[in-house]
């Protein structure tokens, strides 16, 4: 009890103050009784590093979309709840047809999945016929169903190397598509115009801000950020990746991140003795996803009571983009 009680209260100065957790204690409490309903139910908890930090705590794995989607995989138990955004948990179905699949909460979306549909899809691969369809995990399963792999941040240029073929349509993220394509040069990579809301709010002008302001820190950034922010970075990696990161800079103290805030949790977790403050120098910006914070301990207690949100996907859809989930897995990290 007290060791998830002490991990619970773990929070960094950076983490919005009405996020944080106000008792730690009755946190703690509320995990032990959804760690039991999820035993009681042979359920397994994964969740993203995006997720509350309470959340995170009450989770069996916590992780980014390639880990998780590796994860619900290798799984043995009966019931996935998914603690993450709609494509994600659909993802998990996808790989795992015969498990039950929980969302807690059906309202967690994502808008850059939100930003391709089928139909946007085909308008492309008609104007671009001979190119490869490389989709970003944040897609729908209808949308994935219609690309030759998927990939995610942790593996999208090795996914794009591996490739046969020099044309690729990227999509739908059109920042983690142009920083791929400029560590490829050599293939013409046509990318997709959506974005990631979250990350893509931040400037250049913000991040400088925050480096005036800790000039020594590192500034390690996620790959759907703009290009003018990529630019500033000392690293550019997946959520995971920014735990390695932090390892290659032994004598760093500080770390601007600039992805969503409560990578943060994880961070700190492993780096006690280092300070994380998110990249976005201004105010109340916080670099925060709406969706991802749409699950909470109650919304995972009552998911597990009740068995809601079920998760299911069109068969068709599904054998589709299977084949395309698991050409991207077989496809190894970038590092
Ligand atoms: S952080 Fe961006 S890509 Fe991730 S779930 Fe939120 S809106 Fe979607």
């Amino acid at each position: 009890m007290k060791s998830v009680e002490e991990a619970v209260a773990v929070a960094s100065e950076a983490i919005p103050e009405h996020w944080r957790v106000a008792d730690p204690h009755e946190a703690a409490r509320r995990i032990e009784t959804i760690r039991a309903l999820a035993r009681r139910r042979n359920a397994v908890l994964l969740a993203h590093n995006y997720q509350l930090p309470e959340v995170q705590e009450a989770a069996d794995f916590v992780g980014d979309s390639l880990g998780l989607s590796l994860e619900a995989r290798k799984s043995g138990a009966a019931t996935i709840v998914f603690c993450g955004v709609h494509f994600m948990a659909e993802s998990a179905k996808i790989l795992n047809p015969d498990k039950t699949v929980l969302l807690p909460n059906l309202s967690a979306g994502c808008a850059l999945a939100d930003s391709i549909t089928p139909e946007s899809l085909l308008k492309w691969i008609e104007r671009y016929p001979d190119h490869t369809v490389v989709t970003y995990i944040n897609s729908s399963a209808e949308v994935k169903a219609l690309s030759d792999i998927c990939c995610t941040s942790a593996n999208a240029v090795a996914v794009v190397r591996s490739l046969p073929g020099d044309k690729i349509l990227f999509t739908p993220d059109r920042n983690l598509g142009r920083w791929v394509a400029r560590q490829v040069p050599e293939k013409e990579i046509v990318v997709y115009d959506g974005v990631c809301p979250t990350h893509d709010v931040l400037r250049d002008a913000s991040v400088d801000m925050a480096k005036r302001l800790h000039p020594d820190a590192v500034v390690i950034a996620h790959p759907e950020c703009r290009e003018d922010v990529l630019a500033m970075a000392d690293e550019i990696c997946s959520t995971s990746g920014m735990l390695a990161a932090v390892e290659r800079h032994p004598e760093a103290r500080t770390f601007l991140i600039a992805t969503e805030w409560a990578l943060i949790h994880q961070l700190k977790k492993r780096f006690p003795d280092r300070q994380f403050i998110p990249a976005d120098g201004c105010i109340g910006c916080r670099l925060h996803c709406p969706y991802m914070k749409m699950i909470t301990l109650d919304t995972v207690e009552r998911s597990l009571l009740e068995n809601v949100f079920e998760i299911t996907v069109d068969p068709e859809d599904a054998v589709l983009a299977r084949r395309a989930l698991e050409r991207m897995m077989a496809v190894p990290r970038d590092r």
